[in-house]
């Protein structure tokens, strides 16, 4: 017989069970938290966003928090991996400074480990610091990892430092400090409301077990 779950609290969003899946019990979704990436002004402003989801399986929830990146790849993170890469956000963009005019640039920021060599004083030069992986749960591969890597691009107009966000294989997404710090927290956020909502859940099965008719 199918069980079906209660919503989680989080849930604004949810599919019925598969009737042609046996052990299905429906799939949920959360909000989207979403963390804008850009400066206002421009047109069509990349959207990163955080958002929780579960799919229940043979009476049993599985949950996880989605990372998508503007470009829509995404990531799956169990709660610790939400919370490992907060802490790489936070860390790389307490490191981020804004934009070094021209004229005073050192040749390397301090925290450069890998650069390439520009022989063309036109073309720019990237400086990269060390890169922080978060192994993720999903969705496909196995061996997936979500990176945070601060880099600074050199032009003749000075020197622009983004904290890189790397989802898979996917594009980096660049963000200011500001921006990192907001993603953590919407990982944060994420991450307690379904600690708090996974309590409920186990409480909620272990009260549900009734021995079967
Ligand atoms: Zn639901
Ligand atoms: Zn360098």
């Amino acid at each position: 017989m199918r069980t079906v779950l209660p919503c989680p609290a989080w849930c604004v969003e949810h599919d019925d069970p598969d009737p042609f899946e046996p052990g299905d019990g429906g799939r949920h979704c959360g909000h989207e938290l979403p963390v804008l990436v850009g400066a206002p002004a421009r047109f069509g402003l990349p959207v990163l966003f955080v958002q929780l989801n579960a799919h229940d399986c043979d009476g049993r929830r599985h949950s996880w928090i989605d990372l998508v990146a503007p470009s829509r790849a995404h990531a799956e993170l169990t709660v610790a991996q939400a919370r490992r890469l907060a802490d790489a956000l936070i860390a790389v963009g307490d490191l981020w400074e804004a934009r070094v005019p021209a004229g005073m640039l050192p040749p390397c920021p301090p925290w450069c480990e890998w650069h390439d060599e520009a022989m063309d004083p036109e073309s720019d030069q990237w400086h990269c610091g060390p890169v922080r992986t978060v192994p993720v749960l999903g969705p496909l591969r196995s061996g997936a990892e979500v990176r945070v890597q601060l880099c600074a691009g050199d032009t003749r107009a000075g020197r622009r430092v983004v904290v890189g966000l790397t989802v898979w294989d996917d594009e980096m997404t660049e963000l200011t400090g500001a921006e990192a710090r907001r993603l953590a927290a919407a990982l944060l956020n994420a991450a307690d409301d379904l600690n708090a909502a996974d309590d409920l859940d186990t409480a909620d099965a272990e009260g549900r077990l009734a021995p079967p008719d």
